[in-house]
């Protein structure tokens, strides 16, 4: 029985680099305003005419065991809105977040859905739902629109360029936050690096034959040879804004995990039913605060 988290702060998982990035988008005045607007005069509306009129839509009514996967995720992880759901055709284990405010949209591939266990596909989808729960779609969004412009418009490219790098760089260090929230939706180590072995693209013939433990000295190795050098990391960043690099966001939560931190946080964030009324409730309470009910 997967557990539920009580006021479970993104704060205490996001990765430090992603973190200050976000303190410090946030602290710019008027920039998230000023996001949101250019987002949904452009992006946003696009994207969901896009979606509604080529993509499959889940609902409670039209598929209820992938809605009710992905409900079930958003109330483990405590996000408050639920995502609108689609589908897209294509075998790319992945699923991705758009959106903003009240209106994000999760899509999932088929792909995703066909080739993962129950667990795996908890781990995609909480992974998303951690995107939505850290505010970083926005900013997600707003390095693809940045990246775009630098394609189409080339004399705009040295103004934009330092700002785009920076930006790419804080999107890897976002994916290691969201990966950190995959794990916690789905609170299984091994069905977290099954995916990712199957993301690195290992052939569906061989999913019940490769060996975790190799796979894991390989991601290993690969850490070791990035670490030390953060210009290295900068540069790779920028590189290739599509490649998902997912040695290296299994190496990133290999560490996470073997620190405790992930140990930590199930034990210190498990919300507690109220044994009297059944409603969540704070661990280590001793009164519940919905009856009043004592647990000590
Ligand atoms: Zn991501
Ligand atoms: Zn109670």
């Amino acid at each position: 029985m997967r557990k539920k988290f009580f006021n479970l702060d993104s704060k205490v998982y996001e990765h430090p680099v992603d973190r200050a990035m976000l303190k410090y988008l946030a602290s710019l005045p008027g920039f998230e305003t000023l996001t949101n607007w250019i987002l949904d005069w452009t992006y946003v509306k696009w994207h969901l005419v896009d979606l509604k009129g080529s993509n499959f839509q889940v609902t409670r009514e039209s598929c209820p065991e992938l809605y009710n996967q992905v409900k079930d995720i958003v109330d483990i992880l405590g996000v408050d809105e639920m995502p609108q759901i689609y589908t897209e055709w294509g075998y790319y284990i992945n699923a991705y977040t758009t959106g903003f405010k009240d209106s994000t949209l999760l899509t999932i591939y088929s792909g995703a859905v066909d080739l993962l266990s129950k667990e795996q596909l908890d781990y995609i989808i909480g992974h998303e739902i951690g995107h939505i729960k850290s505010k970083h779609v926005i900013y997600h969004m707003m390095a693809d629109i940045l990246t775009n412009v630098v394609h189409d418009w080339p004399i705009a490219s040295s103004l934009i360029t330092p700002i785009r790098i920076g930006l790419l760089y804080w999107k890897r260090m976002s994916e290691f936050s969201s990966d950190r929230a995959g794990l916690l939706a789905c609170q299984n180590p091994d069905a977290v690096i099954d995916t990712i072995i199957k993301t690195a693209g290992v052939p569906q013939k061989y999913f019940n034959s490769t060996d975790r433990a190799v796979f894991i000295e390989q991601a290993k190795e690969f850490e070791y040879l990035l670490s030390g050098s953060e210009t290295l990391l900068r540069n790779l960043s920028s590189l290739d804004n599509t490649h998902p690099w997912t040695v290296l966001r299994a190496a990133e939560i290999i560490k996470w995990i073997e620190s405790g931190k992930y140990d930590r946080i199930i034990s210190e964030y498990r919300a507690v039913e109220c044994k009297h009324c059944g409603e969540i409730i704070a661990p280590n309470s001793e009164l519940c605060p919905i009856c009043g009910g004592r647990h000590k």
